[in-house]
């Protein structure tokens, strides 16, 4: 016996647990139970609860093997006896168990309890059997819990346990090279990577493997915390230049704006210079509530940086957005900073929006004016990453909506900056919760807008059963009317562009088709309620100068009624609009229900909120529709949407969508997330390259992606 996987196992075996992401002892090692059989639990057959789970412990009779005839595959039938019943238990397409389950043998099965044709059974049961290949089998094994491993195809549990627990006891000390230094273990009281291992594969009571399951919970979080502790250290040791704060267009510009500062503003935007002061770039992220004033936070940055000397760069996800944004900061400067002819050049501030769809030629000339330093602040889309875009100076770079930008377009903006590299003001469009702040963002130091400038929003929510409450519906398009008469804008929100089929989920048959955002645009105008209104029509496949056009219509208020895709979900700002009808709403999530609903009632008047459904109160989705309706705390969402969607997306919608994070909660294990960045950042201040944890290093390595590693070296 050796410790190599290739020794132990026939390729075709090593074949199937790569499938399963074991590639070699270590890997093996760490391929942990699913879960355990827990001696005592054990129920007879004559007393199996209906509908719940029950482990049993029995011998095999029969078992055969034949082909379905409704199906395509096989069916494996076990006939087992405890001493006094016996009970029929059906495996599908694993063939190879007929050999496995031979007659004779005493096994434990633990599985779901079903009725199938009146007979009790187990469905698809995790099985075990002690016996077979077991060498270190002893008599008090039969007390310890029993681990049921994810299964792997053609491998028995007995063979795959039995193979990781000799391996544990012959593999050499490098194999347990631990990644958890030992005073972090002796504080918590966790297990060494030895004990820990052996806790998971062969416990002797089900406590050992909690106390095991706490040690990888750490590991990781030390893991994801030092990695971003030395990408932060990485920054750090780039140069940046400093920029000065408050310069003479900074106070101009503060002095002319029409309104005050909140708190926040003030704190935030303080956070902001004093981060921008330094040789060492920025990497800060900003976020707030919609209508927190995350715009004005990032202009004021800007300006920092203009008055420096240098220029600034917003890149917005998409050409909507940029002009928007485009156009916001334009007014916030107003005629004193951007467009009167009376300021001379050196006072003024120049801005100017590049987007894919530019004529060329246009595009050639702005590039020409970036590069010579003519345009002080440019927003733009992915345009701007274009390795024709040169900079003469670029001092920050606002990116509004984080998650849509990955890594490498962060990294291409950075390499914008020349010799020093540019500070980085991230903006994200909805609250993040502090846990996600903590983990998925903890390489940026975070900045939150707490206000809201007009105070709190009056936007009265609603859900709209339409099937089930006709009248509610009613209710609503007589609100659009007089919202209308009022003179005020109406959002009416919808999910998609053109028709779709709906198929029947058995069969794949198409049973009926869903409506394109024309059909509804015309049902509308059909209304009785709606007659005479004027309507426009907005979604992404529309140029870029249509959707401008509609959308200043709409602005103008020569367009009562705006039926929209999502193109309108961040940062579209009407002040006039004060209604919003969402048409199949249970298509959208949390986050992006509470965004949508914030582009009403922009200019501080009262403002309604409908979300039309087809579906009942009973149905699950609608309690999340119910949840946006009872609050608009944005922050209160934020949590709530964590909570009930689960981490999975939270983090597949970051850039650590590829690691192998498994043990770890962000929502749950928020106190061990703490304390590790902590300890991390001791770690990297005194060893920023980690030449003194190589366990730990390689442990980073194993569990976040490659592309992260690619971005440290670049860092
Ligand atoms: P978001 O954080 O959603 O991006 P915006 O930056 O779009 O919010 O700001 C929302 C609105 O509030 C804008 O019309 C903006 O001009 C206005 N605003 C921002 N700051 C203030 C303030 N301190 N006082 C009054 N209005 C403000
Ligand atoms: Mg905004």
């Amino acid at each position: 016996m050796t410790t190599r996987l290739e020794d132990n196992f026939r390729p075709s075996d090593r074949k199937n647990l790569a499938t399963r992401g074991v590639h070699s002892v270590t890997d093996l090692f760490r391929f942990f139970p699913r879960r355990y059989l827990v001696p005592g639990e054990r129920t007879e057959l004559g007393a199996l609860p209906l509908g719940e789970t029950a482990i049993i412990q029995a011998e095999v009779i029969t078992v055969s093997t034949r082909r379905m005839k409704q199906r395509r595959g096989t069916i494996t039938e076990v006939v087992v006896h405890d001493g006094r019943q016996s009970m029929k238990i059906a495996f599908f397409n694993q063939p190879w168990l007929e050999k496995a389950l031979s007659p004779g043998l005493t096994v434990v099965f633990g599985g779901k309890v079903e009725s199938y044709r009146g007979q009790l059974t187990l469905a698809s049961p995790v099985w075990l059997n002690r016996t077979e290949d077991d060498h270190d089998w002893t008599p008090d094994d039969l007390d310890s819990p029993f681990p049921i491993y994810p299964a792997v195809k053609k491998i028995a549990q007995s063979r795959l346990w039995s193979a990781i627990k000799t391996l544990l006891s012959v593999a050499g000390p490098e194999e347990f090279a631990d990644p958890l230094p030992k005073g972090l273990r002796d504080k918590h009281d966790l297990p060494d990577l030895r004990t820990a291992l052996e806790d998971m594969h062969k416990p002797r009571r089900i406590e050992d493997v909690e106390r095991a399951r706490l040690r990888w919970k750490w590991e990781e979080a030390l893991a994801l915390q030092t990695e971003f502790a030395s990408r932060k250290a990485s920054f750090a040791a780039v140069q940046a230049t400093p920029l000065l704060t408050r310069g003479p267009k900074s106070r101009r510009f503060d002095e002319s704006m029409p309104f005050t500062l909140t708190p926040s503003q003030v704190r935030v935007g303080e956070e902001i210079a004093e981060d921008m002061g330094r040789d060492q770039p920025m990497h800060r992220l900003l976020h707030g509530d919609v209508g927190s004033g995350k715009t004005l936070v990032a202009l004021r940055a800007m300006l920092t940086a203009v008055d420096s000397g240098a220029q600034a760069a917003m890149l917005a996800p998409t050409e909507v957005l940029a002009t928007q944004h485009f156009h916001s900061i334009q007014s916030l400067l107003g005629e004193q900073m951007a467009l009167s002819p009376l300021l001379s050049e050196d006072d003024q501030v120049t801005v100017a929006l590049m987007t894919g769809s530019m004529a060329a030629r246009e595009r050639r000339e702005l590039a020409l004016d970036l590069a010579t330093g003519t345009i002080d602040i440019v927003v733009g889309t992915h345009a701007l990453l274009s390795e024709s875009t040169m900079f003469e100076s670029l001092g920050l770079i606002v990116v509004d909506e984080q998650h849509r930008f990955g890594v490498e377009q962060r990294e291409a903006m950075r390499a914008k900056g020349g010799v020093t590299t540019p500070h980085t003001l991230v903006m994200s469009a909805t609250p993040i919760p502090r846990t996600v702040a903590m983990t998925v963002f903890a390489d940026l130091d975070v900045s939150t807008l707490t206000e809201m400038p007009a105070g709190p929003k009056d936007i009265a929510t609603h859900v709209v059963p339409i099937v089930d409450q006709p009248n509610w519906f009613a209710r609503a398009r007589a609100l659009m009317r007089e919202t209308i008469e009022a003179g005020r804008g109406v959002f009416v929100v919808f999910p998609r562009i053109e028709p779709t089929d709906i198929e029947d989920p058995e069969t794949g048959a198409v049973i009926g088709q869903k409506q394109g955002i024309e059909d509804l645009s015309r049902k509308l105008e059909d209304t009785p309620e709606l007659k005479g209104a004027r309507f426009g029509l907005l979604h992404g496949r529309m140029s870029t100068g249509e959707k401008d056009r509609v959308l200043k219509d709409f602005r103008d208020g020569d367009i009562d009624i705006l039926v929209s895709t999502t193109v309108i979900e961040v940062g579209v700002d009407v002040p006039r609009a004060t209604m919003m009808v969402i048409a199949e709403a249970e298509n959208f999530g949390v986050a992006q229900l509470h965004q949508l609903r914030g582009r009403v009632g922009r200019d501080g008047s009262a403002a309604m909120c409908f979300m039309l459904t087809e579906l009942s109160e009973t149905d699950e989705s609608y309690a999340r529709l119910q949840a946006v309706a009872e609050t608009l705390d944005g922050f209160a969402l934020a949590e709530y949407d964590l909570d009930s969607r689960g981490e999975g997306d939270v983090l597949s919608a970051s850039q650590w969508g590829g690691s192998s994070l498994r043990h770890l909660s962000i929502l749950r294990d928020s106190e061990i997330v703490a304390e590790a960045k902590t300890v991390a950042e001791q770690i990297v201040e005194v060893d920023p390259t980690l030449e003194a944890v190589p366990a730990l290093k390689a442990f980073i390595r194993r569990v976040l992606p490659e592309d992260d590693a690619h971005f440290i070296e670049a860092g």
